[in-house]
């Protein structure tokens, strides 16, 4: 306060002063919440060199998890050596080291099929495989990298100084219709998975069935999902819902005795996506503890307006090789009817398309706009960050490991504070993870009287 704010008060009577000294009082409460509130984060001042400079520190002492890397059958081998800098993957040892990314999970995928006998023992032997190749990082980079089995080995392993590798199986189509799946699943280090992928499958609905697919099988989890959601419980596996249906999602937040995460989801109102999370759910993800991490494929971050003449000229290539409109059965048979050099003709013919009318661009600005919208539902502690690289990408400033110092730059500049940071990074997550092995205590121990 001013002498001269002071001298204008002592001038004032009591009485007159009463007032200005309860709307001063007001003031000053209300300043104090907006320093707390969730939904006022000021922008940062200060200069480049000041703001970059407050953000490499955050990012350096924050634990920096990433909840959604594809890999192939080859990961991890000589044939798709990740230590090596050469490798073009957006996630490799070298980028995770550059970008400061210290943990990721790597996610043990397979598409849905048929729900018959033999093709979920295909998907199985498919997911058993890709354990495997998870199991080669601590093998064939053993002073690099090593794989957590608990919240408290992400730490752990963080601070010996080596990257972190994390495990989820996404789509719980390999566990066919046999429960003690999960089980061996969860054995080989699984701790999330993803209930469902772009299809429905026998645990629940998904977001976006294909075309030629009934809307909903289910209206939710089907009874088998059902014992799966349990079962996941009972191990303590963190319950997925990106990919599943708005129904499937509030039935699993329903069911289950453990916080749920979507590892890579948007925010549906930022960018009108079915694979993103509405507002409804997403205060049912918050009223249940859980936690959204947003996702960097570019489809799902903006809604783009492709131009006219890059329209035109991909439906001349549909028409040119006769592939039909859409993404049913009938495309990929038509896919699959062409011979190999149609279809890497085809392939060729689409990157000269996207060289020469690109799609508008989507920036790691886009991205973080879902993290506020987010923050500003359901507030900072319910947020995290699962890109889904090797499977999507196509943000710019956000589309390799190597990118994750631009995310705490970003939001530093948005005025994040460092234990905001901290939990969007990573926090939360565990959070999540040791509530999961809680719960899971919890059951088993009443399971034993
Ligand atoms: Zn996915």
């Amino acid at each position: 306060m001013s002498s001269l704010d002071f001298r204008f008060l002592r001038s004032l009577h009591v009485l007159q002063a009463l007032p200005v000294l309860i709307l001063v009082t007001l003031f000053l409460f209300l300043q104090g919440c907006s320093s707390l509130s969730t939904t006022q984060r000021q922008p940062r001042t200060g200069s480049e060199e000041e703001i970059r400079a407050l953000a490499k520190g955050i990012h350096e002492r924050a634990l920096t998890m990433d909840t959604h890397a594809d890999i192939s059958a080859n990961f991890a081998s000589e044939k798709d050596d990740v230590g090596s800098p050469e490798n073009k993957r957006q996630v490799t040892l070298p980028k995770m080291r550059k970008g400061g990314l210290d943990a990721e999970f790597f996610a043990v995928f397979t598409p849905v099929g048929v729900r018959t006998d033999s093709a979920y023992e295909n998907a199985y032997r498919n997911a058993q495989n890709l354990f495997d190749v998870v199991h080669r990082l601590p093998t064939n980079y053993s002073d690099q990298i090593d794989i957590a089995y608990t919240a408290d080995d992400v730490v752990r392993i963080h601070k010996s100084g080596k990257l972190v590798a994390c495990i989820g199986v996404e789509n719980g189509y390999p566990i066919g219709t046999d429960l003690s799946r999960v089980k061996e699943f969860y054995d080989k280090g699984a701790r999330y998975i993803t209930l469902t992928h772009s299809d429905h499958n026998q645990i629940c609905d998904s977001s976006t069935p294909r075309d030629d697919e009934a809307k909903e099988l289910y209206g939710g989890l089907s009874p088998f999902g059902v014992q799966v959601v349990q079962e996941m419980n009972r191990l303590g596996i963190m319950v997925d819902v990106s990919h599943a249906s708005k129904k499937a999602t509030l039935a699993a937040l329903t069911l289950s005795k453990a916080p749920v995460i979507a590892s890579h989801s948007g925010a549906d109102v930022v960018s009108k996506n079915p694979r993103n999370v509405d507002d409804e759910t997403l205060q049912a993800i918050k009223a249940h503890g859980g936690v959204v991490q947003v996702v960097s494929l570019a489809e799902y971050i903006k809604t783009r307006q492709d131009s006219p003449e890059r329209v035109a000229a991909l439906e001349a290539l549909r028409k040119e090789y006769g592939l039909p409109e859409g993404r049913g059965a009938g495309a990929r048979q038509a896919m699959q009817a062409l011979t190999q050099e149609q279809r890497a003709k085809y392939r060729e013919k689409t990157a000269e398309i996207n060289a020469k009318f690109p799609r508008p661009q989507v920036t790691v600005q886009d991205m973080v706009d879902h993290i506020d919208h987010i923050v500003k539902v359901i507030g900072v502690d319910h947020v995290g960050i699962g890109s889904d690289f090797d499977g999507g990408g196509g943000v710019t400033g956000w589309n390799g490991a190597d990118d994750a110092f631009n995310i705490t730059l970003e939001l530093v500049k948005r005025g994040y504070t460092e234990d905001d940071i901290r939990k969007i990074w990573g926090e939360n997550l565990l959070r999540v993870w040791r509530e999961a092995e809680r719960v899971a205590r919890e059951i088993q121990a009443a399971e034993k009287h």
